[in-house]
């Protein structure tokens, strides 16, 4: 909240990172590694193409399929139905080449997009891989799509080829093929045979195809990526990503996800979002570590069961996962031996100081929280395994990353030194994997940037050490009573109700105060929606944060709208509150 009120989360005392399952820090001091750092020195520990440049896949994975970890496993799938099939180093890099030359073979060449359309199964990886060998464009989209939203994806991203299996094939894409006349081919990931001219089977192809490839040579600003964002604030945009991006991977595997080569890592996400993408292909594969894909979708005893078994070692999931994993209680540790867990991280919206905490107190390793978009490519602001963590707050820049808090007035961008004072949060406008363009819309890109800076449309503050804190997003800041009210603070609060499993608040016009707010909050199991709870939810939120900005309603709702990335939709939460039209819900979860 701005208004020169003292920050609750401010109060929370810092925890101590040294807890148990500790391993000295690839980054073990952030001020010097931000007084020494270069990006050319990260490039220094990357190998680069034999014949000239960059590419993500020969970093990746050839890199380590000629050297030391070429037998070790690089991706470990666990099936939904039980089954389990692996890959090593040196077997991703001739499936990867076989795929390559697949794409070759059907004449779809550097800077032409190839989508997915998949379950987390191993083809998905190796399709992702081999594009990106043949300086194709790779774009994800998530399998629970309906046909919509992936006929308008692939004609604005100008699909050549789409990677799918016989299943999601029939259901989504048959009856809309007609809508998509410049897509090649479409290649079924479980078809033994071709279906017709277009409709052609993986496997097939890839038997006939040779697993020797040599990349062309890529220049580092080669496309490489197309990924759409979450649709959380309106119709999803499609950023463009080029290979140079992996060095931002390989710097936040490192100094971020702290990966030692001896780790098992486990990356929630679907890489039908970024974040499945990034860190749950490239940057495990970067570090030659063994990465864990889960192909089935949430289900809390099944989450434990895989960290135990698999012995995960660092666990990248998001605020939504962990608040459903407290939502249901109870202690994992009496059923299964966590002991191998020692780094969980969190990105995707807000963590809530009480998920901070429980975290630490259920896994022993508090959670650490860090904050990137679609647009970024990467993580840039981060809690490091070596620095203390406040609760609530995202932690700091990652190092050769320039971050502000700035004011966006007449004439132009301002940078706000003086901290605890709530602006826009902004980058510099210069690291590796920065987005190069919303693919067709200029304009749009363009207006995100003012005098060297991008602007992210977050609201957020910088305290005196440098830390920052998200206050919410552009469009769901409230108006109230002269004050602004960022909604993370007043769900922080509300989720600290023994009662509240989950809250979203907004902002209701109002035509004496401007705005009021409203909470819409889903209760923890075994909780009943009474007028008595709605009182003492009310009251205790009244004592924490003050009546100007404690919510003035609460509406009980089983579940709140939230993305398939898993992001409550305020917008959506407004909208229905007052009768206006919904807008693009094709990111909007079942
Ligand atoms: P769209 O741009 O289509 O509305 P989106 O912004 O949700 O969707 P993403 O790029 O997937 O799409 O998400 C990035 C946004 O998620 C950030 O701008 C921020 O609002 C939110 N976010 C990510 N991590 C954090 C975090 N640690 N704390 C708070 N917010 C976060
Ligand atoms: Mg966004």
């Amino acid at each position: 909240m701005v208004g020169g009120r003292s920050d609750a989360a401010a109060m929370i005392p810092f925890i101590d990172s040294t807890a148990a399952q500790w391993v000295r820090p690839n980054l073990p001091d952030y001020a010097a590694a931000c007084r020494s750092f270069s990006w050319e020195s990260v490039l220094a520990e990357l190998d680069g193409l034999p014949g000239g440049g960059l590419n993500i896949a020969h970093e990746a994975v050839d890199r380590h399929a000629r050297g030391r970890f070429r037998d070790r496993v690089a991706i470990r799938c666990l099936g939904a139905m039980g089954d389990r099939r692996e890959l090593s180093f040196a077997e991703l890099a001739v499936e990867s080449n076989r795929f390559a030359n697949v794409l070759r073979a059907l004449g779809v060449g550097r800077g032409e997009r190839v989508f997915s359309l998949s379950r987390r199964v191993p083809e998905l990886y190796i399709a992702a891989l081999g594009t990106l060998k043949n300086t194709s464009v790779f774009c994800p989209l998530f399998p629970a799509f309906g046909p919509g939203p992936i006929v308008e994806r692939l004609v604005r991203g100008n699909g050549r080829v789409l990677v799918t299996s016989s299943a999601l094939y029939r259901e989504k894409v048959a009856g809309v093929i007609d809508q998509l006349p410049e897509l090649r081919a479409l290649l079924l990931t479980d078809a033994p045979d071709h279906w017709d001219g277009k409709v052609l089977s993986l496997p097939r192809l890839m038997a006939e195809a040779s697993g020797v490839f040599r990349i062309p040579p890529t220049d580092p600003e080669d496309m490489a990526l197309l990924h759409f964002t979450s649709g959380t604030t309106g119709p999803p945009k499609a950023a463009v990503h080029v290979h140079q991006a992996v060095l931002l991977h390989y710097a936040t595997g490192r100094d971020v996800l702290d990966l030692h080569s001896n780790d098992v890592f486990w990356c929630t996400a679907d890489p039908g979002w970024v974040t499945g993408t990034s860190y749950g292909i490239i940057a495990p594969l970067l570090h030659g570590v063994t990465m864990v894909v889960d192909e089935a979708d949430f289900d809390a005893e099944r989450w434990y069961r895989v960290l135990a078994e698999q012995r995960v070692s660092v666990w990248y999931t998001a605020p939504t996962a962990i608040r459903r994993l407290m939502r249901l209680g109870g202690d994992p540790r009496e059923r299964h031996d966590l002991d191998a867990l020692r780094l969980i991280l969190s990105v995707g919206e807000p963590l809530n100081p009480e998920a901070v905490r429980w975290g630490e107190r259920t896994f022993g390793v508090p959670i650490r929280d860090n904050w990137w978009q679609t647009e970024t490519g990467g993580i840039m602001i981060a809690n490091f395994p070596a620095c203390e963590i406040r609760p609530g707050s995202m932690g700091l820049p990652l190092p050769g990353i320039e971050a502000a808090i700035v004011r966006v007035g007449e004439n132009g961008v301002e940078e706000i030194e003086e901290p605890g004072i709530e602006g826009e949060l902004a980058l510099r406008a210069n690291w590796p994997s920065m987005f190069r363009a919303y693919l067709h819309d200029d304009e749009r890109y363009r207006k995100c940037f003012s005098r060297g800076w991008y602007l992210s449309g977050d609201r957020a503050k910088r305290d005196a050490e440098g830390y920052y804190w998200f206050v919410g997003r552009g469009d769901d800041i409230i108006k109230t009573a002269g004050h602004m009210v960022g909604p993370f603070e007043v769900e922080s609060v509300l989720m600290e109700h023994p009662a509240v499993a989950e809250a979203g608040v907004i902002g209701k016009p109002d035509p004496l105060i401007g705005q009021v707010v409203k909470a819409f909050v889903s209760l923890k199991e075994g909780c009943l929606p009474t007028e008595e709870l709605r009182r003492s939810i009310l009251g205790f939120a009244r004592k924490r944060l003050g009546s100007a900005v404690a919510p003035k309603e609460i509406a009980f709702s089983e579940g709140l709208p939230r993305t398939r990335s898993g992001k409550i939709m305020r917008r959506l939460l407004r909208a229905r509150e007052l009768g206006l039209a919904e807008g693009d819900l094709s990111t909007l979860e079942d």
